[in-house]
């Protein structure tokens, strides 16, 4: 199979927070592979702004490490990495001060799509947006890249929104979500829109529930004084998790364009039920010979924040009446695993006896590692002694199915990035989208603390706390293994 890599117009695009980590990490190196598959034109700039004392050729040299420390495998011919720091540039430019915006300006160019990531905290996002207007740097197709958290509750999401809209057009305004860049889960609305097979299927008649599953093996690191503040919830849950349950429940929007996409993703964010507070277990991870335990790894012996989550959720329309979805996500867990799994129902009458067991299909969209699919079938158990049934999987790795095209398949934020240079915002949130995740996690968040509610402590390296099995054993149901 021939990928087809379709170049983007030359752009000018900003990095404000050009020498953070996470342009470090993911910006600077994915630039450099869309550059490398041809995606990215000769003749377009990158210029890292930071309030770092650095001319071109130290920044340069600082792109050329982070390329070499998380560009990953590069099919590059020689010389490209030249090429492609030859249209990277530094200007000193401090978000809070005035320092740095009249060179800035300078560098940016008339006819070309004009792009500001704004990788810095969002207590900066209103300071750029009113320098990069006051100093004449936006025009009406410029657009701006935010990353998450946006806002910490409904109230600073609200704020956030509009001190954005005091500058930009929601048009302009491009709200990432990484999860929606990935692959796999693009691939969710080409399974469920693109083949006949599942949506006849896709509802509360045919399909018992739904588990998503984001599981990471490491704990919250240097992360912990941010991480603290935040939790599972405010972490995971508002966006990401958010995000994948909107996916796989939304209605068929009739176009694949962006407000047709994000309009069916707020109904079902909007058609969330409050959950019942039993339905909600929160975990702490313990200590072992690994590592410390989440307490004192935020240096807290008292804090109250969970690093896990599990809990079970209703989505009121008539599609989903009665389909509970199970969400749960965490840290120090047994495997780094992200998975949606799709659970039918049993068929209606059994023909081969009750001897034969209870056999369910299920549809698991792997999310990382080993993007795929799998799909569990019944089939006769071989051999002879009449007819035993046995549940095997129909196994897709996109790795095997694609061959090396999978390979060399963009990861999130490089496509994410050329969306926002083709102007495409399918796969970015729109402001309504976030208020509304916060409308419903808010009172959830308030509810516990009233409560006061004091997370169970989980063995790491498990799957998270007794509880949460609990949470599935009393429905006669079973969250599938977490595993790599
Ligand atoms: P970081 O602290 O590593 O980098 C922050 C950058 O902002 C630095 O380049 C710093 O020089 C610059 N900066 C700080 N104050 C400034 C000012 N007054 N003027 C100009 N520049 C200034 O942070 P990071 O990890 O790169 O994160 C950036 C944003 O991305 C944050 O909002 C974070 O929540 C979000 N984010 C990061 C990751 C990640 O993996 N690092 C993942 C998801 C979201």
């Amino acid at each position: 199979m021939v990928s087809r890599v379709i170049p983007v117009d030359p752009f000018d695009l900003v990095i404000f927070g050009g020498t953070g980590d996470l342009a470090r990490r993911k910006i600077l190196p994915g630039l450099f592979r869309r550059f490398c598959a041809g995606q990215m034109p000769e003749g377009s700039q990158i210029i890292g702004a930071a309030r770092s004392e650095l001319d071109d050729a130290g920044y340069r040299d600082m792109v050329a490490d982070a390329i070499a420390e998380f560009g990953g495998q590069q099919a590059c011919e020689a010389g490209t990495l030249d090429a492609f720091l030859s249209s990277v540039h530094f200007v000193t430019t401090d978000a809070k001060g005035d320092g740095g915006w009249v060179e800035l300006n300078s560098k940016m160019r008339d006819d070309k799509v004009r792009a500001f990531y704004f990788s810095v905290g969002p207590s900066l996002f209103g300071d750029l947006a009113e320098r990069l207007h006051r100093f004449g740097l936006a025009t009406p197709d410029s657009r701006i890249v935010v990353e998450k958290p946006f806002g910490h509750d409904l109230e600073s999401a609200k704020a956030l929104n509009a001190t954005l809209a005091q500058h930009f057009d929601e048009t302009q305004i491009y709200r990432i979500d990484h999860y929606l860049g990935k692959e796999t889960v693009q691939n969710l609305m080409a399974v469920r829109f693109g083949n006949m097979l599942f949506e006849p299927l896709w509802n509360a008649q045919y399909v018992d529930h739904i588990q998503i599953t984001v599981a990471e093996t490491v704990g919250v690191g240097g992360r912990g004084g941010y991480y603290d503040k935040s939790g599972a919830m405010r972490d995971m849950v508002q966006n990401h998790l958010m995000q994948l349950l909107c996916l796989i429940a939304m209605e068929p929007p009739a176009k694949f364009e962006p407000d047709a996409v994000r309009d069916e993703k707020l109904k079902v964010i909007r058609a969330l039920e409050p959950v019942d507070w039993h339905h909600i277990v929160r975990g702490q991870y313990g200590a072992d010979d690994d590592g410390p335990g989440y307490r004192d790894d935020v240096e807290d012996p008292k804090s109250r924040t969970e690093s896990f989550i599990a809990m079970k959720c209703h989505i009121s329309n008539w599609r989903w009446a009665g389909t509970p979805f199970y969400l749960r996500t965490g840290k120090r867990l047994k495997a780094r695993a992200s998975e949606i799994a799709v659970v039918f129902k049993d068929a209606p009458h059994s023909i081969f006896g009750a001897d034969a067991g209870r056999h369910r299909n299920v549809l698991a969209i792997r999310l990382q590692p080993n993007e795929g699919m799998t799909l569990d079938v019944t089939i006769k158990e071989p051999g002879p002694g009449g007819m035993r049934l046995l549940d095997v999987p129909l196994d897709m790795s996109f790795a095997d199915a694609l061959g090396p095209d999978a390979e060399e398949a963009p990861d999130a934020y490089e496509r994410l990035i050329m969306d926002v240079i083709r102007g495409n915002q399918t796969l970015f949130m729109r402001g309504d989208e976030v208020e509304a995740a916060w409308a419903w996690t808010d009172p959830l968040i308030e509810g516990w603390q009233a409560r006061n509610d004091v997370p169970k402590t989980y063995d790491p390296g498990s799957s998270g706390p007794e509880d949460a099995l609990m949470l599935m054993h009393r429905d006669g149901r079973k969250w599938r293994e977490v595993k790599a």
